[in-house]
């Protein structure tokens, strides 16, 4: 048995942050035997980029959840910078975390700073997206990333009512996917093509440009100023005596990029409506830009879930106990299947935003002035 685990398994007393995910944001520690045993350990966080309203979110909620859980947490940012990142982390084993929790820049590059914190005996949690190539994950917290994917792609056939049969088309879309070295990507891009080819194959839906391929739609990084430079090309060479009327955009940053090349060509005028837009994260810019009429959908993944699931994980594994996982099939990283945990994404535009994102306290009304 592993001696960091088995030694805090050993806490007499200690009782296990339960996975319950009603009450986000509360948590039983009441100066318990636990909590002073507690205090002691350190998790360390490493977390993708600030650029990103959601990432500092979840970071917000990591910090918040394991302090009142009893633990001692170090946060830390790689910036989109892969190499600081794996810094970051072996810093953070340097200094003796208990465990690790991880959103990868590239997920296919920290194997070896994975194998660095299994010899140093610190168990690993994938946050949100997979570690690849490494057996030395211990689980997986993250949302159906799939289902991510088919709500951006059902409410784009939904919306233009082809689901309905009340129009035909055909309707000219556009597709963007994320960032290539991201897991995720591919699961978002598969859910939502699983809805719209087969109405390309019907040709119902017409992609202009010719760019079909999940590779020719990436976005490194999930960068919002290269997915702007892609949709102006296109426009400039595929729309010049046509209208786009739909875009699958996988994340909301990507969203106001593309909805800035759309405006920068006169769409959002009485003659030129703007496409339906999709999107993800519910991020206050986006948010307020689906209240505005321009962006149409976002895909909420409450963060405050994850980061509850992410550390009853890590409770779980310093126990050495059986963390509660709900899907042991789909996660394989190249070297295991990992043990996953998957929360519900759900589908946002200005009918539901009120509700799913301000009344649940996600963003603040006043976020949104
Ligand atoms: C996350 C998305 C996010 C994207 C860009 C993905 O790994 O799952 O929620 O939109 O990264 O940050």
């Amino acid at each position: 048995m592993p001696s960091r685990r088995a030694a805090i398994a050993a806490i007499a007393g200690a009782t296990t942050l339960a996975l319950t995910l009603t009450a986000c944001g509360q948590s039983g520690e009441g100066g318990s035997k636990e909590s002073k045993n507690k205090k002691d350990l350190t998790v360390g966080i490493a977390m993708p980029t600030k650029s990103s309203e959601r990432w500092i979110l979840d970071g917000q909620n990591m910090v918040s959840t394991l302090k009142s859980a009893g633990y001692k947490t170090t946060l830390q940012y790689g910036e989109d910078d892969v190499d600081q990142q794996v810094q970051q982390i072996e810093g953070m084993i340097t200094q003796g975390v208990d465990a690790l929790v991880i959103a990868a820049i590239n997920g296919d590059a920290l194997s070896n700073v994975l194998k660095e914190a299994h010899d140093a005996d610190i168990p690993v949690i994938s946050y949100d997206r997979l570690l690849l190539n490494s057996p030395y994950v211990d689980y997986y917290a993250s949302f159906d990333n799939e289902k991510v994917g088919h709500l951006q792609g059902s409410y784009i056939v939904d919306k233009l009512g082809l689901k309905d049969g009340s129009k035909k088309g055909p309707f000219n879309i556009e597709l963007f996917a994320g960032s290539n070295d991201d897991n995720n990507t591919q699961y978002f891009f598969k859910g939502a093509m699983k809805e719209l080819q087969p109405y390309i194959d019907k040709k119902q839906l017409v992609v202009k440009s010719g760019q079909t391929k999940m590779t020719q739609c990436t976005t490194l990084r999930w960068d919002g100023g290269t997915a702007q430079k892609r949709m102006d090309d296109i426009l400039t060479s595929t729309y010049s005596h046509a209208r786009v009327d739909a875009v699958l955009s996988p994340y909301d940053g990507i969203s106001i990029g593309i909805l800035s090349a759309l405006k920068s060509d006169d769409y959002g005028s009485a003659s030129k409506p703007l496409p339906i837009v999709t999107g993800q994260d519910a991020e206050v810019a986006s948010i307020k830009s689906i209240r505005a009429g321009q962006q149409t959908q976002t895909v909420f993944k409450d963060t405050r879930k994850l980061a509850k699931v992410a550390s009853s994980m890590v409770d779980a594994v310093l126990k050495d106990k059986k963390p509660q996982v709900n899907d042991t099939k789909t996660y394989n990283n190249g070297k295991k299947v990992v043990p996953s945990y998957l929360l519900q994404p759900v589908s946002v535009d200005k009918t539901n935003y009120q509700k799913v994102v301000i009344d649940s306290g996600y963003h603040k009304a006043s976020d949104l002035k």
